[in-house]
């Protein structure tokens, strides 16, 4: 593939947030990916943050770790979920990191004599970023999807060097555009005229859209689609319908069935393309749609009011749910609650327990008490990352006997820090992209669980952490029953724990749920749902 033969596709948005652009960008993705094409997708981000890494996941819903180490926004999970490629650093831009290699530039005198400007010092670094993929040379398509919605002050950078590529790059660049077409009860109609206002916008900040995909939540008629088309100067065809379906996996059919994918090839003058094949797509869609069982399982964390905060969690839950022929109903529990009079009440009716990643000490205490039910019940488990601190934490104090143990983290003066800072980060003074991140080797114990559910002796897995086991308990832990079944060939960190005489418990310090794919569910949640299911 050479690079000036990559195509360019930008998915704007308008009207309102949350429209699911990422979803249509990762269908679109799929599809073409379907049909034989090399495709990767990419989000520019409009904050200032440089990544999402030091946000709050009220903000922003969970950070997403590639395997290269980059903190990224949640939406490059649902392209590497549909893709089942994984992405990059390159993969995610925000204006902080735009605006830091510019003005270092300026720095080191890059611009020497020159005023630094947003157009055109700004747009050039964008249009690098985004054309930085095609660099590689193994991209036909490159989807960049531009975050926030058409009219934002903060967008208007990203959207003129749109205007721009598409000016210099001509028939190589298309944009979809996405908006909602609300329903009025009292009127009993559609309304298009949102998505023309947003179309106007986008028309004077000087780019008109190709396809126009409309949210809504009834059928849109011939007549909405020939009014919008007639308002909007696209035609009928690439008016394009985009109902609420019941899973996110559904909407690349979807989207097949208004041909998005069809009217896109031709759009970028592809030629001689074969038809895409959906069928293990389809049977996937088929088993999450109809279970043939049901399995409760509890989520631990402290930010379970938005969901968004473990989006790759309940995706890997989807997932391993249908390789088991069953759908996992999570019950989000908060932490905090288990910290209250009569807590156990929340694990009645689940059959596996999970506790998930997080930062800092609220409501730790109850993720500890959710660890010792699980382990004193025989209720499968699985901890994450902090998950399987507290896990650790709980075995030291109840089972070891060491009455204060903890992490430094929630307790520095602890006098069983059996979950300690490691090494190299305690002369860590920032905070952004500091932490153990992205892919580590993990050596898998023979014989252990751990085996049982690779089936491989080397695994990669990706991490986002300061804290790790100390290793001088070892020999306690292993001595009562908790022993590490992944350990770290090259820093002998433990990476995994299993607790002997249990049904199905497993503490890990990385995070599966990021490598979850469609087509490749990660065999840790295969595992856990089945022996959460017997
Ligand atoms: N706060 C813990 C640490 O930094 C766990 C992090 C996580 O769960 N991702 O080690």
């Amino acid at each position: 593939m050479s690079t000036d033969k990559t195509k360019y596709i930008f998915v704007t948005g308008g009207v309102t947030s949350s429209l699911g652009k990422g979803i249509i960008s990762a269908s679109l993705a799929m599809l073409l990916q379907a049909r034989g094409f090399s495709v990767t997708i990419q989000k520019l981000d409009p904050y200032i943050n440089v990544d999402p890494g030091t946000l709050n996941p009220y903000e922003h819903g969970e950070c997403y770790v590639t395997a290269d180490g980059a903190e990224t926004d949640l939406d490059l999970g649902h392209y590497e979920r549909f893709l089942d490629v994984p992405t990059s650093q390159g993969n995610n831009v925000t204006t902080g990191q735009v605006y830091q290699t510019v003005i270092n530039k300026e720095r080191r005198g890059d611009y020497l004599g020159k005023t630094v400007q947003v157009i055109p010092h700004i747009t050039d670094e964008i249009k690098r970023r985004i054309q930085y993929l095609a660099s590689k040379g193994i991209y036909d398509v490159i989807i960049t999807e531009i975050g926030g919605t058409v009219g934002d002050i903060e967008s208007l950078p990203y959207i003129e060097s749109l205007r721009q590529l598409k000016w210099e790059l001509g028939s190589r660049v298309m944009v979809i555009h996405l908006t909602l077409v609300p329903y009025l009860s009292a009127a009993g109609e559609l309304k298009t005229k949102p998505t023309q206002h947003s179309v106007k916008m986008l028309l004077e900040e000087g780019v008109q859209p190709d396809v126009l995909i409309l949210r809504t939540e009834r059928e849109l008629t011939k007549d909405i689609r020939k009014k919008v088309a007639l308002f909007c100067n696209v035609r009928e065809q690439e008016v394009i319908e985009s109902r609420d379906v019941s899973t996110i996996y559904e909407v690349p059919l979807k989207m097949y069935e208004e041909k998005l994918d069809q009217i896109v090839i031709d759009k970028l003058r592809i030629k001689n393309v074969k038809e895409p094949t959906l069928e293990p797509w389809k049977l996937f869609v088929n088993k999450v749609k109809n279970p043939d069982a049901f399995v409760r399982i509890a989520l631990v964390g402290k930010y379970v009011e938005l969901k968004d905060s473990y989006k790759s969690i309940s995706e890997a839950f989807v997932h391993a749910g249908a390789s088991n022929n069953a759908r996992v109903d999570l019950k989000f529990v908060h932490s905090e609650d288990l910290e209250k009079e009569g807590w156990e009440e929340y694990f009645a009716d689940v059959k596996g327990i999970l506790i998930a990643p997080g930062f800092g000490s609220r409501g730790i205490e109850g993720k500890i008490n959710a660890a010792q039910y699980a382990r004193e019940n025989n209720i499968p488990f699985l901890g994450i990352c902090l998950g399987m601190q507290c896990a650790v934490i709980e075995y030291a104090r109840n089972v070891l006997g060491l009455k204060d143990a903890d992490s430094s983290e929630m307790n520095p003066k602890t006098k069983f820090p059996v979950i300690d800072l490691m090494e190299h980060q305690k002369s860590v003074t920032n905070k952004g992209g500091t932490m153990r991140l992205g892919e580590y080797k993990c050596e898998v114990v023979e014989g252990s669980l751990m085996s049982e559910v690779y089936g491989e002796k080397f695994i990669k897995e990706r991490h986002r952490h300061r804290y790790e086991f100390n290793n001088e308990y070892m020999d306690e832990f292993v001595a009562n029953g908790m022993v590490p079944i992944g350990v770290n060939p090259d820093s002998n960190l433990v990476e995994a724990f299993e607790v002997k005489n249990h049904k199905w418990f497993i503490g890990v310090q990385f995070h599966p749920e990021y490598r979850s794919t469609v087509m490749h569910p990660h065999p840790l949640f295969v595992h856990f749902v089945k022996a959460s299911l017997k």
